[in-house]
């Protein structure tokens, strides 16, 4: 019997898509992004066998590239996959990729997966790994949330254990992360947040999570050690070195579920979401409802480092 046929999703092109890749890289050329298929035997595809970067162009400047590079070459090596190139190379991938697409911003998604191989998780059946950038726009959020804030949920979905996968290989499988964020999506918010096993914030599906409390009677920014089971995001170390540089008193402590839930103000970070105030959290309001003014401080001193010379190491 012949399968039904479904209406398909044309591969996203400049011409019905302005926010799409024009070029697309993979494996040392720029094409169409609908000539830039991956093979159904690539391991990134059958076992979700790869890493990844997602990363800022503002202004033409790719923001913080060699702190990516590094996390991406860190987390290949953590899963023993060779990138066929030198990191210098790949930069230059990168400037190439940005420059043939015309735009002046977007979001880089760069992915290496483990390539193509024999069926079975054996990873060492796979040759050569499969490396590809696109470049195109992003709006991750809408933008009233920047202004009014943002619903969380907390999830029931815990982190994956670091024990069991460390939290810094940033790997192409994301389903613990998916799994919470359609609990989100359920309950009508955009992010959710995470907890570990011993029910403290790991992080959100896919940003950072901050606290602002008082400690030692000064507003202080808190977020979860690295141990909690988070990324260790690019926009955190930036934000957390912003707050530094501008007196305001930064901690990486434990936040439970009731500390988050008192907390003066909570904020989300991360490269697509770059600083989000989060105003409420399950069915409480966080501080007086509104974004408060650590969060507008330091998303606003975010948005002049990357507009006026966003620095790229
Ligand atoms: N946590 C997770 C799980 C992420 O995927 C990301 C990236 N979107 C972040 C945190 C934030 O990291 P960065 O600031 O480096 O984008």
């Amino acid at each position: 019997m012949p399968l039904p046929s479904r209406p398909t999703t044309a591969t996203p092109s400049r011409a019905s898509d302005p926010d799409a890749s024009l070029l697309v890289w993979m494996n040392g050329e720029l094409i169409p992004p609908e000539q830039a298929n991956v093979n159904v035997f690539d391991h990134g595809v059958l076992y979700g066998d790869g890493v990844f970067e997602g990363i800022r162009v503002y202004n033409g400047r790719v923001f913080k590239l060699a702190t990516h590079l590094r996390r991406l070459y860190a987390s290949a090596a953590a899963i023993r996959l060779e990138i066929p190139c030198e990191v210098q190379e790949l930069a230059q991938a990168v400037r190439e990729t940005v420059a043939a697409n015309e735009r002046e911003n977007g979001y880089i998604r760069l992915c290496v997966t483990r390539g193509v191989g024999a069926l079975g998780i054996n990873p060492f059946t796979c040759e050569k790994s499969t490396v590809f950038i696109i470049f195109a726009g992003i709006s991750m959020y809408p933008a009233e949330v920047y202004e009014k804030g943002l619903s969380l949920i907390i999830a029931k979905t815990l982190r994956t254990d670091p024990r069991a996968l460390s939290p810094q290989i940033k790997s192409m499988n994301y389903l613990n992360n998916i799994m919470a964020k359609i609990e989100a999506i359920d309950a009508g918010v955009l992010e959710a947040v995470m907890l570990n096993g011993q029910g403290n914030v790991a992080e959100c599906t896919a940003d950072n999570l901050f606290i602002v409390a008082q400690s030692n009677n000064q507003p202080t920014v808190i977020t979860p050690p690295l141990s909690a089971g988070g990324l260790e995001g690019v926009t955190r170390n930036t934000v957390m070195q912003l707050a530094r540089d501008a007196g305001i008193g930064v901690e990486e402590t434990d936040i439970d579920v009731e500390k988050l839930y008192h907390a003066d103000e909570v904020f989300m970070t991360g490269t697509g979401a770059e600083v989000v105030p989060v105003t409420r959290v399950d069915d409480r309001s966080i501080g007086d409802g509104a974004p408060g003014p650590v969060t507008v401080q330091l998303a606003k001193a975010f948005r002049e480092l990357v507009a006026f010379n966003a620095p790229e190491d």
